[in-house]
């Protein structure tokens, strides 16, 4: 079949407005976030593990306190002002998420995470459109939840999965992805950006690569959504999911955006109050999105906190973070560069701010035990991400993640604590 050849990578720079933006003030922002003033070990807390969950301000930390003491009651099914309360609150909350990725409400379905939303799509939409030798396209660089749920698919379907491999710079390597589209592909299923090596996908060109031969494409957001500003009108990808945790909201909630129409088409996933048309003892109908696919009593709580974070995140300006998360990443690749023994993994790759390495000798979880002395937070392991530990040569790493209140000192504290690990393992 006749396509192009694979369009250029969108670079994080590409969402960039054009001309230069004011600069980002993170010791201001720092200071909407109480757990930063903590001091571990006798050191400033230096928190470098925000791909794994960043930390919460304290508009997000208050509304949920002020939810149970004010208007706790459960949603949609009360006539009581409590429940008008709680379901007004959580209605707006779906309109600030659907607003915030440039969606409609109806396309924006609340679950519990990334992960859930991963799988709900594998389970409803993947079940019911899926047939024997169907192939499902995932690649090499996809966190677990973005794995498994496609592996229970196939194996309940009879389809089979093919994987995009990723380049020694920690692309993906679109010429493969051309090769590995067929007609029988149904869904392809990718990250935005990877945990791990931190590189940005071309997400609209995959999209529109897939549809050419009739498949969906599932976006995994769980590591963009905090560092890019991202416009699904913007884009063709029909599914995209991300956890608020990552996004400086609260754990156990999230969001599914999917394509109205694919919506509609989709049976339920899980069955139960909330998400029924009429129920008899013996059959059912089942509302229209995205109530079809809220079974029984949501996480409120959680919407409300969400609701302060988009609140909260609105009034960023997202040009001048992601200017200055780049800049972040670049002096922290710099830095490192400079540490004998150390190796970045995909170091030349488009990236957010997420930075995986590995120390000459020295396993990631001793380098990640020396840097908690000096009060550093970071992540070592494989990071959910087998097959691309496997890829490159390695069974874990630390990763060092930067969010919207780090800061360049904290650079030169995470520098001089891998001295240290260095001096103490004596490598
Ligand atoms: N995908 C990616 C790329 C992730 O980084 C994570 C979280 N580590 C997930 C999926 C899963 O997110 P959650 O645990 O919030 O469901």
């Amino acid at each position: 079949m006749a396509r192009a050849t694979a369009p250029a990578p969108e670079r994080p720079s590409d969402r960039r407005a054009a001309g230069s933006p004011a600069p980002w003030n993170a010791e201001k922002v720092r200071a909407d976030f109480p757990i930063l003033t903590r001091e571990i070990r006798g050191r400033p807390l230096v928190y470098l593990d925000n791909a794994a969950t960043a930390q919460k301000p304290r508009t997000v930390i208050d509304s949920i306190s002020r939810y149970y003491e004010t208007f706790n009651a459960n949603v949609h099914r009360g006539v009581h002002r409590l429940s008008e309360e709680a379901t007004d609150e959580y209605e707006r909350v779906r309109g600030l998420a659907a607003g915030f990725f440039s969606v409609s409400p109806r396309e924006m379905v609340f679950t519990a995470g990334t992960t859930a939303g991963l799988n709900l799509v594998a389970q409803s939409y993947g079940a019911a459109a899926l047939r024997p030798g169907d192939e499902i396209v995932v690649s090499e660089m996809e966190h677990h939840s973005n794995l498994v749920p496609w592996h229970l698919l196939a194996e309940r379907t009879g389809a089979s999965i093919r994987a995009i491999p990723v380049t020694d710079a920690g692309a993906l390597d679109l010429g493969e992805y051309e090769r590995l589209l067929t007609p029988r592909t149904r869904i392809v299923a990718v990250t935005h950006a990877s945990n791990v090596l931190g590189s940005v996908n071309p997400i609209n060109a995959i999209a529109q690569m897939a549809h050419e031969v009739g498949a969906v494409v599932v976006v995994d957001g769980a590591q963009a959504a905090p560092h890019l500003r991202v416009d699904l009108r913007a884009s063709d990808v029909d599914f995209y999911v991300c956890s608020a945790h990552k996004l400086y909201g609260p754990t156990g909630i999230g969001i599914l955006f999917g394509k109205r129409a694919l919506l509609e088409a989709m049976p339920p996933w899980q069955g139960g109050g909330g998400m029924i048309a009429e129920v008899h003892v013996d059959r059912s109908t089942y509302a229209m999105p995205p109530e079809r696919f809220e079974a029984g009593t949501p996480p409120i709580a959680e919407v409300v906190g969400l609701g302060a974070t988009l609140d909260y995140l609105l009034k960023w300006n997202w040009d001048s973070l992601v200017a200055y998360e780049q800049n972040l990443a670049a002096e922290a690749l710099q830095q490192l560069a400079e540490v004998p023994g150390v190796r970045v993994l995909g170091a030349d790759a488009d990236r957010v701010s997420v930075i995986s390495f590995v120390l000459d000798g020295i396993h990631p979880h001793d380098v990640g035990t020396i840097l908690d002395t000096h009060g550093i937070a970071v992540r070592a392991g494989h990071h959910c991400c087998q097959p691309l530990m496997r890829k490159f040569g390695v069974s874990a790493t630390v990763r060092a993640s930067f969010g919207a209140y780090n800061v360049s000192r904290e650079i030169e504290t995470l520098i001089a604590g891998l001295h240290e690990a260095r001096r103490v393992f004596g490598s």
